[in-house]
C-alpha cells in the first residue's frame, strides 16, 4: 500500500495563475516519486489542472436539482476528479457540518465512484477534558455508518487544534490515536495525519507513527516545502 500525501489548499490561491504556477512545480517536485500524491484545490481550479491525481474539498449528497451553489459527487467524477475531502473540521465548524451530513456525502461520493478522505478529530477542549478517544469513536462510527466497504475511504486523524497553528500533535501521541483508530476500520485501511505537517515533521508521522500518509494544508503552497514533504513519506 502506497503511502498517500493530499495537498488541502482550503481558499487558495486567490487566482488561476498562482493556482496553475504552484500546481507545475508540485508536478515537477514530486514526479519520481513513489507515494500516492493527490492535489485537492478549490473547484474553481480543479479542470484546468492535469497531470496529477486530483481532489475536492467538499460535495453535496444530491446527485442533481434545486440546490443552489453546490457541487455534486457525479459533476465531480465526469470531470476526472478522483478524490474528496469530506469531513474537514473547517465545513464542520463553518458550515455546519454534522455527523450526519458527513455521512450522508460519504455514501454518495462513493456511489460515484469518488475515493473519501474523512476527516475526524478532537478539538482541544475536548482533549483537554479527557474525550478525545469518545469523540474519534463517534465520529468514525456515524460518519462511516451502514457503510460495508471501505476500501476507497482512508481516514485523516487530525486533531483540530494542530491544524494551522504550528502546534503540531507529537508523534507518540498520534501513534496512540491512529492505533486507536484502527480499531474502528480495516487492517489495510490507511490512517493519514494532519496538523501543521511540514518537511522537517512529516517523515516522523510515516516513520514512527505508523500514518500511512499526510494531509497537507498550508505547507502544500509552497511547491518545494510540499515536495520534500512527499518524499520524506516514500
Ligand atoms: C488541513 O487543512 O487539513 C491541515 C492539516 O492544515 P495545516 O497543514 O495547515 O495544519
Amino acid at each position: 500500500m502506497k503511502n498517500l500525501i493530499a495537498a488541502n489548499w482550503k481558499l487558495n490561491p486567490t487566482s488561476k495563475n498562482k493556482a496553475e504556477d504552484i500546481f507545475e512545480r508540485i508536478k515537477k517536485g514530486v514526479k519520481d516519486t513513489t507515494a500516492e500524491v493527490v492535489v485537492c484545490p478549490p473547484f474553481v481550479f480543479l479542470p484546468l489542472l492535469k497531470g496529477l491525481a486530483l481532489g475536492a474539498q467538499n460535495i453535496f449528497y444530491e446527485e442533481k436539482g434545486a440546490f443552489t451553489g453546490e457541487i455534486s459527487p457525479a459533476m465531480l467524477k465526469d470531470l476526472g476528479v478522483e478524490y474528496v475531502i469530506i469531513g474537514h473540521s473547517e465545513r464542520r465548524k463553518y458550515f455546519g457540518e454534522t455527523d450526519e451530513t458527513v455521512n450522508k456525502k460519504i455514501i454518495k461520493a462513493l456511489t460515484a465512484g469518488l475515493k473519501i478522505i474523512f476527516c475526524i478529530g478532537e478539538t482541544a477542549e475536548e482533549r483537554d477534558v479527557g474525550k478525545k478517544n469518545e469523540i474519534l469513536q463517534r465520529q468514525i462510527q456515524q460518519g462511516l455508518k451502514d457503510i460495508v466497504d471501505i476500501e476507497n475511504i482512508s481516514v485523516a486523524y487530525e486533531p483540530v487544534w494542530a491544524i494551522g497553528t504550528g502546534n503540531n500533535c507529537s508523534v507518540e501521541e498520534t501513534k496512540e490515536s491512529i492505533d486507536f483508530i484502527r480499531k474502528f476500520v480495516k487492517q489495510d485501511t490507511r490512517i493519514l495525519y494532519g496538523g501543521s505537517v511540514k518537511s522537517e515533521n512529516s517523515g516522523a508521522y510515516i516513520k514512527e507513527a505508523r500514518a500511512n500518509g499526510l494531509l497537507v494544508g498550508g505547507a502544500s503552497l509552497n511547491a518545494e516545502e510540499f515536495a520534500n514533504i512527499v518524499k520524506s513519506a516514500e
